[in-house]
């Protein structure tokens, strides 16, 4: 502790913040505005972030009919697009995605991928090799104007330009129509985000079908065409429009798809339709087509066909699943006034987890998500379990996840938690990016980032102490913690970017949880983020449209934040480096001069005054007590009538005000803040005060807007402070938390001593089970 003097005038420096200019700090370009970093506004996205006055975006029609051949497993199909012209621009060809090129034997998606080889391959990593001799990819058969007259058309890998007679004019609409054909591959040799999965023991297969068709390319004002080759990893970028689509398909087969149902006496039996009459008003999801039923189908394998008419408004892409495997249950719920299916396809691997978890999900899903963003706008929402490679892939109203029990129906809590969270993932991506219709193929974020977010908060409505994979910010500190080699911003093309998983879903969930808990406070953030994704459903939004829409709703500048957490890769790293304490100097000498002694008093004795003490018996002064003076019997801290008077004359001149601060007994503290990581963050402080007590203080990130890497801050309190500790309860995503205590604490780490590395229970559900003789 040490004592201050007050003088007259210089409050304004004890409890300001202190400007420290020692060395040129770029804290300025840390705060500074995004200024060209984003799109200039103008009359199609406002400086607000709202869409401007003229916004326009395209449309596009579709007319398909479809047949999925079993034997073969292959698709033929045929499509009459009508294409909208709403843009302000003359189109002289037409760009459409043909995203099952991917699967060709010349795919840049093989030629471009990198890899090494050492002695020990999986087979896994070999697909490579599997995938070079599948013959997949469209095979276009025709491309017709609607008189049925060709069109030229050119096929770049994995987009077609289709050259137009004439040019389409603002306004005007375009009908032409494609036929094709593909191979569908197998998901467990050749992954991708559709597929069969064969099922050997009574050799039938499940379809998730999805990128089926070619499909139109945005055309947009920020980008023009959106025709980035696919290569795997950024998704897709999809027009709006409506869709009327006839499936044929084994006439035993059960079919889910986007949109309704339309020819339901046609495909269903009388007691399944009966079945969803009673699902209508349900209370636990009811099973349409049970696991008898379907393995009844399994064994008949009927040769008839049946088609399955299914019509959808106002989607960016239409897929759809097909199997005699699948059992089948649905619920027709509540969501926010409206009434909307919940529905589940499975086939018998996914129980007993899928018959008691999806359509509860689903269920939970929309009403979460509709909360948060827009009331769920479609008539239904289906899971349908697939093998794929455990997560899953979503596409308007119907989505194929993972999560699949052991053969005796066992299951790990990672297998029920996964699957229920892939489930709320996927149905949530319904309302990023299928109604909200950002550019995946530019952004994996703007889709995966606040989808991951969204998923946190419903997973956490879900069940207590849900396990949530991200939201938290402690569990990006890891990937906030790899070199620098392996980071790139979240701003990055999808296709480009590094760690997907911890870039695009974990790192932007957190940090806009940050920003709820932390930066924003709960109730502006969450008006905010539902006025970004009502400014932006059923639209094109980019990413400056987010940002600032989120500033004009909180009419907080958060530019600071995008700048690090969005465009740049440092982490959070706070330290709390030093604390001195201060109390006042009073110049009152009947207090001050017994402090003075009291502390002269408690100083310890040196080791050679120790020793001397002892050692030397008489000094010279001793012995010869002519050689003592004034100073000799002069005591420092005796009060003289002179400080008295000195005194009074000072607190003479005093206002009541400034007497009441100079008697206040307030403990002052000098925090000495570091910022080691680079980005900027609130500075949290916690105080556990000598009395037990403690306190909470927030500072917002301007704190840092003088000096980004070192700053100290004044704190006064009524009571002494025992223990100072930064981030207590983990709000920051601080990559070092050792240096946040003062006085330090050593943060103790637990560790095993092993002989050999043990077997971890994997599925304790299973061992219950053996242990209590119930396994099968
Ligand atoms: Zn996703």
């Amino acid at each position: 502790m040490k004592r201050f003097t007050v003088f007259c005038l210089a409050l304004g420096c004890i409890t300001g913040l202190y400007a420290q200019t020692k060395e040129i700090d770029p804290a300025y370009s840390k705060f500074e505005q995004l200024g060209t970093a984003l799109p200039t506004p103008n009359n199609y996205r406002s400086a607000s972030g709202a869409p401007g006055p003229q916004y326009w975006q395209q449309r596009a029609d579709y007319d398909i009919k479809a047949e999925l051949d079993d034997n073969n497993r292959r698709i033929t199909g045929a499509e009459t697009i009508t294409y909208y012209n709403n843009s302000p621009d003359e189109l002289g060809y037409l760009w459409l995605q043909l995203d099952q090129n991917l699967f060709d034997k010349e795919s840049n998606t093989l030629k471009t991928q990198t890899g090494t080889l050492n002695n020990s391959v999986s087979f896994n990593a070999m697909s490579f090799v599997t995938r070079s001799q599948f013959d997949g990819g469209f095979k276009i058969t025709a491309v017709k104007d609607k008189s049925g007259n060709k069109l030229t058309h050119i096929i770049n890998k994995t987009m077609m330009r289709v050259n137009l007679p004439q040019p389409l004019r603002p306004g005007q609409k375009f009908i032409f129509s494609v036929e094709w054909n593909y191979n569908i591959n197998d998901m467990q040799k050749i992954r991708g985000r559709s597929g069969y999965e064969f099922f050997p023991a009574d050799g039938n297969c499940t379809y998730t079908i999805a990128q089926w068709f070619p499909r139109m390319a945005v055309y947009d004002d920020v980008w023009g065409w959106q025709h980035k080759q696919f290569l795997g990893q950024g998704e897709f970028a999809l027009t709006f429009g409506n869709y009327k689509v006839a499936l044929t398909v084994p006439d035993d087969h059960i079919v889910g798809a986007t949109g309704n149902l339309m020819n339901e006496k046609q495909v269903l039996t009388s007691t399944q339709i009966q079945r969803l009459k009673e699902a209508e008003t349900a209370k636990n999801p009811v099973v349409i087509v049970n696991q008898q039923e379907a393995t009844e189908a399994e064994k008949k394998k009927s040769t008839g066909k049946k088609t399955w008419i299914f019509q959808a408004e106002n989607v960016r892409d239409f897929a759809w699943c097909s199997s005699r495997r699948y059992i089948w249950d649905a619920k027709l719920c509540d969501v926010e006034g409206a009434k909307v299916w919940a529905m589940s396809y499975y086939p018998k691997e996914g129980n007993p987890l899928w018959g008691q978890y999806s359509t509860r999900a689903v269920e939970h899903t929309l009403k979460s998500y509709s909360k948060r963003t827009v009331a769920y706008p479609y008539p239904k929402a289906i899971s349908v379990h697939w093998i794929g490679n455990g997560g899953g892939m979503e596409y308007p109203m119907i989505c194929f996840n993972g999560g699949r029990p052991e053969a005796d129906g066992t299951y790990s809590a990672q297998t029920k938690y996964g699957m229920i969270g892939v489930i709320i993932h996927e149905v949530g991506h319904n309302f990023f990016p299928m109604i909200v219709n950002s550019d995946e193929r530019q952004w994996s974020w703007m889709d995966e980032g606040l989808n991951s977010f969204c998923q946190y908060l419903a997973e956490q409505e879900w069940e207590r102490g849900y396990p949530s994979w991200n939201g938290e910010p402690y569990q990006i500190v890891s990937y906030m913690r790899s070199s620098k080699e392996t980071l790139v911003p979240i701003m990055t093309n999808s296709e480009q970017v590094l760690q997907f998983g911890p870039n695009a879903y974990d790192k932007p969930a957190t940090a806009l949880n940050i920003l709820r808990e932390t930066v924003i406070g709960r109730e502006l953030f969450d008006i905010a983020f539902k006025e970004y994704a009502t400014r932006w459903a059923f639209k094109h939004p980019h990413p400056a449209d987010f940002f600032r829409s989120m500033e004009d709703a909180t009419g907080v500048d958060l530019d600071w934040f995008w700048r690090g957490w969005f465009y740049g890769i440092d982490p959070v790293e706070v330290s709390l480096e030093d604390v001195n304490y201060y109390k006042i100097n009073s110049q009152n000498p009947d207090v001050e001069k017994p402090l003075a002694k009291a502390d002269a008093d408690s100083k310890p004795k040196t080791i050679s005054q120790q020793r001397n003490a002892e050692e030397i018996k008489k000094t010279l002064v001793d012995d010869n007590p002519e050689l003592n003076d004034f100073y000799n019997s002069y005591n420092p801290y005796q009060i003289t009538p002179e400080d008295k008077a000195q005194f009074d004359s000072y607190y003479k001149n005093l206002t009541p005000e400034e007497k009441k601060l100079i008697e206040s007994g307030l403990h002052f503290y000098t925090l000495k803040l570091k910022n080691n990581g680079g980005l900027i963050s609130p500075v949290i402080v916690k105080m556990e005060f000598e009395d037990g007590t403690e306190k909470i203080e927030t500072y917002p990130a301007e704190i840092w807007r003088l000096n980004s890497k070192e700053i100290s801050k004044v704190i006064f309190t009524d009571k002494p402070v025992k223990q100072f500790t930064l981030d207590p309860y983990l709000q920051t995503a601080d990559i070092d938390t050792e240096n946040n205590y003062f006085p330090r604490k050593p943060e103790a780490s637990r560790f095993q001593l092993f002989k050999q590395q043990g077997n971890r229970p994997k599925n304790p559900m299973q061992q219950a089970q053996k242990a209590s003789g119930q396994q099968k």
